[in-house]
């Protein structure tokens, strides 16, 4: 599943694909990937004639501002957008077609399907579901360290599920969790309230540097995962933990181990990342 650089990389790479278009029509294919309004008829015409103003990001959500309207798009597991002419033959798995006057499409493809989309009215949509719970970004100025102790504050959840837990802090998935643990020397076990001020200081700097230097990197891309170009991220040579069990710790030298926390499997170096004596 995309995380925040991957979700960020398309972002950026929608922005400078379909900003300033206008939408001619909208053809829908697949009807459960529209969440709202319930009738595809009604999304279709509702977006008919409507310009992209801008693309942007909320947690792992793009947000396509459109004149008047907000179009809520999460990827999931694998969606993915491309830029098509209208001569170009359709996937299987297209299920949203975004027709532009100037004779392109803005296509949906999604061959898992768990895609969904939400339109809104303007400055309706951060108020509503999917977006109105969602916890603190990551990467804005606003997440300091002292807000981050104020998030992990006397909580007894383990830390991994924690900062998957999007109520808390956005965008973070279990590429990122396993990365970020594993730099700042943390067991994904350990309960959040038992981590001590040095180690939260360890856990906020490595978030920040993970999230930053893979949105630098355009993302990862495990499985198929491929940005709004079809270009793959590069961030996946630089994982130092996620998907190298059994391969030696690149800090000391032990053998990466995978286990489960939380129903998610989780790779985590056994001598780096000793849980907390509590
Ligand atoms: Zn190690």
């Amino acid at each position: 599943m995309p995380e925040l650089p991957e979700v960020e990389t398309v972002r950026r790479t929608l922005n400078a694909l379909i900003k300033g278009k206008q939408i001619e029509h909208v053809t829908v294919r697949l009807a459960r990937i529209i969440q709202r309004p319930d009738d595809i008829q009604a999304f279709a015409h509702l977006l008919a004639g409507h310009s992209i103003i801008d693309v942007q990001r909320r947690g792992k959500f793009l947000r396509i501002v459109l004149d008047g309207l907000v179009l809520v798009s999460h990827l999931r597991m694998e969606g993915r957008y491309g830029l098509y002419s209208s001569n170009d033959p359709l996937d299987k798995h297209t299920h949203v077609i975004f027709h532009f006057t100037d004779g392109s499409e803005l296509r949906y493809n999604d061959v898992r399907q768990f895609g969904t989309m939400h339109l809104f009215q303007q400055d309706e949509d951060l108020l509503l579901a999917p977006l109105n719970k969602l916890g603190q970004e990551p990467l804005e100025p606003s997440f300091t360290l002292e807000r981050f102790k104020e998030i992990v504050a006397d909580k007894s959840t383990k830390i991994k599920s924690l900062l998957l837990n999007q109520e808390y802090v956005v965008g973070i998935g279990n590429i990122y969790v396993d990365e970020s643990l594993h730099r700042a020397g943390i067991h994904p076990e350990d309960s959040a309230k038992s981590l001590n001020d040095k180690q939260l200081d360890k856990l906020y700097q490595a978030i920040v540097a993970t999230l930053t230097e893979a949105v630098n990197a355009g993302g990862s891309s495990i499985k198929s995962y491929v940005n709004g170009q079809g270009e793959s991220g590069t961030y996946q040579q630089q994982l130092i933990i996620y998907g190298r069990k059994n391969e030696p710790c690149s800090s000391c030298g032990t053998m990466i181990e995978k286990t489960v926390v939380g129903g998610r499997g989780t790779h985590y170096c056994p001598n780096c990342q000793r849980p907390s004596v509590t």
